[in-house]
C-alpha cells in the first residue's frame, strides 16, 4: 500500500470531527509531502531539529504538531515551527513556552499531556494534579490551554489501552465542567496506529498515526 493508498483509507474512515495528525518521525520529507499531497493536514514530530529540517522544506502548507518531550533549550525553536504542542507536562516547561512566544508576539495553542499509566518513569501530568497544573499554567499570557493529549502505557492488546483513554476523557469532561478562565478543552488527542479506533469511541478528536501511514520506523 502506498502511503496515498494509506491515507485516503484513513480519511474514509475517520469521522469529519476528528483531526489525523500523522506522526512522521524517522521519515523523511518526500514521504511527508507524499501524505500531505494525499490530504493530510497536520503533521506531527518528536525531534526538534528532525521537524526543523523538514520545516524548512515543506513549511506552511501544512500545520505542524510537537508530540514528544519537549526540553527547555529547544522551546525557542520549538514556538517559532509548531502550530500546536500537544506534549506541555509541567508549569516549568510552560513558563519558558511563554517567555520565548512573549519574544515572538506568539500565543502557543498547547495541550496538556496526561501520565494515565500514573508510571513513575513516563512524562506528562499525574491525573489528580491536572487541575492545579492547568489552573497555574492559564495564567501565562502567550499560552492557550486547548485540551488534554495522553499515550498511556504502550499495551500489547489495543483494548488495554482503553482503561487510560476512558480515565483521560472523564478528566477532560471534569475540567471542561470547571468552566476555568482561559482554558478551552476542545481537543483530545489520543490514540495511535493499534489503538485509534478504540480512542475515537471514547471521545478522542485527535488522533496521532504514523506506521498505519508510511509503514513500519526501520531505525
Ligand atoms: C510515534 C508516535 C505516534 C504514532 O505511532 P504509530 O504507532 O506509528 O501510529 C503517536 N503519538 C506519539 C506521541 C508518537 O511518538
Amino acid at each position: 500500500m502506498s502511503i496515498k493508498q494509506n491515507v485516503n483509507e484513513l480519511l474514509s474512515e475517520l469521522p469529519s470531527g476528528v483531526q489525523l495528525v500523522a506522526a512522521a518521525k524517522t521519515m523523511e520529507a518526500s514521504k511527508v509531502i507524499e501524505a500531505i499531497d494525499a490530504g493530510v493536514e497536520i503533521i506531527g514530530e518528536n525531534y526538534i531539529q528532525e521537524a526543523e529540517e523538514k520545516y524548512n522544506i515543506i513549511g506552511n502548507r501544512t500545520k505542524w504538531h510537537f508530540i514528544g518531550h519537549l526540553q527547555r533549550n529547544k522551546v525557542k525553536k520549538a514556538v517559532q515551527i509548531f502550530d500546536l504542542i500537544e506534549t506541555v507536562d509541567s508549569v516549568e516547561i510552560a513558563s519558558v513556552i511563554d517567555k520565548r512566544c512573549k519574544e515572538i508576539c506568539k500565543i502557543m495553542p498547547v495541550l496538556i499531556e496526561i501520565n494515565s499509566g500514573e508510571e513513575e518513569q513516563k512524562s506528562g501530568v499525574m491525573p489528580e494534579c491536572a487541575v492545579s497544573v492547568i489552573k497555574e499554567i492559564s495564567q501565562f499570557g502567550n499560552i492557550k490551554i486547548m485540551g488534554l493529549m495522553t499515550m498511556g502505557p504502550l499495551a500489547g492488546e489495543p483494548e488495554e489501552s482503553r482503561p487510560y483513554f476512558i480515565k483521560t476523557r472523564d478528566l477532560f469532561e471534569y475540567i471542561k465542567s470547571l468552566d476555568l478562565t482561559g482554558v478551552e478543552m476542545k481537543y483530545l488527542s489520543m490514540g495511535m496506529t493499534n489503538s485509534y479506533r478504540i480512542a475515537m469511541q471514547e471521545g478522542a478528536n485527535i488522533v496521532r498515526i504514523g506506521s498505519k501511514i508510511f509503514g513500519p520506523r526501520i531505525n
